[in-house]
């Protein structure tokens, strides 16, 4: 089975199509600039790289280039060879706590939801619309971020607020990069060779977040209510206390509108070194002696130590700390200090394998808990999650051959309304 897996944003479409039989990614792309002057079209194949500009005007010009890309490059023979299509949609809210076969229905739900994901859904359902469009027979797929938090108990996901703002509003934790920590917390159980495990996962990268997961499921996480929550990010401040924008909207002169942008762009890694959100650069200029970089990184390590102890005491026990994603696969020195912390708490990290490049394990033997370090592969995931449920749901998914022809009278109107 063959699938195209989507990750639309507001400018920008991400595509990756794999050969399920194998799990190989045959192509992947990244189109950046919809809608903008000039677009960025990049595209990866076998470990080539290709680079150009077009004019992309929104999402259907973008979902069209990236189909067209995978017939130029004999992919595939015909868009009847895109047996399904998986989405990545952000929020799910309540509703949705498994991969779903897009309808109405479900259609209606994501627009829903964009009140509680107002950057995310929107290009997410863009996305969905412009494939109903050109692909109408090719069965989609949406696999929602939050979908796999959705096992935490209320202990978890309530916030100390009356309970009527979560009855009247749904106001609760809803927990995000859920299909990561999902991935993450599968290959752990692999590597352990057991499915009833406790496992901390770490996805830190720009957004970060941290997940306890016990036997599979989520059973807390770090963001929280929107994905503001919980570490210490890039640009973002992670938990703070919720009378500090009281507190500037009343007595200091600050708008909505500033509060919005400060706790967003300008706080975090960035705010507190005042530099920048890269911790490649905030390393550099902290080995050089630049004490607000080493503050910001020492928050960031201190923030998530405290998550993980936490995490362990409400697992009863770790099996496997997992770091990933692009601070968690690559900043040894990150990994060193949060492990240092946890040292009494049975977690090891041997000093000379976290420094080497590509290692898989890095605690010592004599750890309680082991420490891997995994590349994460969400669209991975999302191919297998679409996968599973296009096979369960067979019956329902009719012949794609039909897309073809819609496909075609559908370049042919665009180049037309270009000419
Ligand atoms: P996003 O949340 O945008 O997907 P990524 O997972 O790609 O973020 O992580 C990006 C961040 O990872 C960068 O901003 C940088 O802080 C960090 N990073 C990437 N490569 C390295 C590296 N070699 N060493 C240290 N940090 C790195």
């Amino acid at each position: 089975m063959n699938i195209l897996v989507l990750n639309s944003g507001s400018s920008s479409l991400k595509y990756k199509f794999f050969d399920m039989a194998t799990e190989k990614a045959l192509l992947s792309g990244h189109i950046d600039g919809i809608g903008l002057e000039r677009c960025l079209v990049k595209m990866s194949m076998d470990g080539r790289k290709e680079e150009s500009k077009a004019l992309v005007k929104d999402h259907v010009d973008a979902i069209i280039l990236a189909l067209k890309s995978l017939k130029d490059k004999q992919v595939i023979g015909s868009y009847a060879d895109i047996h399904a299509i998986g989405h990545r949609v952000v929020h799910g809210g309540e509703k949705y706590e498994q991969p779903t076969l897009i309808d109405e229905k479900v259609i209606r739900a994501i627009k829903q939801l964009f009140e509680l994901a107002p950057l995310h859904n929107p290009p997410n359902l863009a996305g969905i619309l412009a494939c109903r469009k050109i692909l109408p027979s090719a069965p989609q797929v949406a696999v929602f971020d939050t979908a796999f938090h959705q096992s935490m108990p209320p202990e978890a996901y309530l916030y100390g607020l009356p309970y009527e703002l979560y009855e009247k509003h749904r106001i609760r934790k809803y927990g995000f990069h859920g299909t990561s920590h999902k991935y993450l917390s599968e290959q752990a159980a692999k590597l352990l060779g057991k499915k009833e495990v406790k496992v901390i996962t770490c996805h830190l990268g720009n957004g970060s977040s941290i997940t306890a997961i016990k036997d599979g499921k989520s059973i807390n996480t770090s963001m929280g209510f929107t994905p503001m929550d919980g570490l210490i990010m890039g640009t973002r401040t992670g938990s703070i206390d919720p009378q500090i924008p009281v507190f500037l909207l009343k007595h200091k002169q600050y708008s909505l509108a500033d509060m919005q942008e400060i706790f967003n762009k300008k706080s975090g890694l960035f705010g507190i070194s005042g530099l920048t959100h890269d911790v490649r650069d905030l390393w550099k200029a902290s080995v050089k002696g630049n004490s607000r970089a080493k503050l910001a990184l020492s928050l960031f390590c201190h923030r998530a130590a405290f998550f993980i102890g936490g995490y362990i005491a409400l697992l009863g026990g770790i099996d496997a700390l997992v770091f990933s994603a692009g601070i968690g696969e690559n900043a040894w020195h990150i990994r060193r200090r949060i492990c240092k912390y946890l040292e009494p708490l049975g977690v090891e990290i041997d000093t000379g394998l976290n420094r080497k490049n590509n290692s898989l394990i890095i605690s010592k033997p004599s750890s309680k808990a082991k420490i891997f370090v995994i590349p994460t592969n969400e669209e991975l995931q999302i191919a297998r999650e679409t996968k599973q449920l296009i096979l369960e749901a067979k019956p329902l998914i009719k012949d794609a051959r039909s897309s073809s022809k819609r496909l075609k009278e559908l370049i042919k109107e665009r180049n037309e309304a270009k000419n």
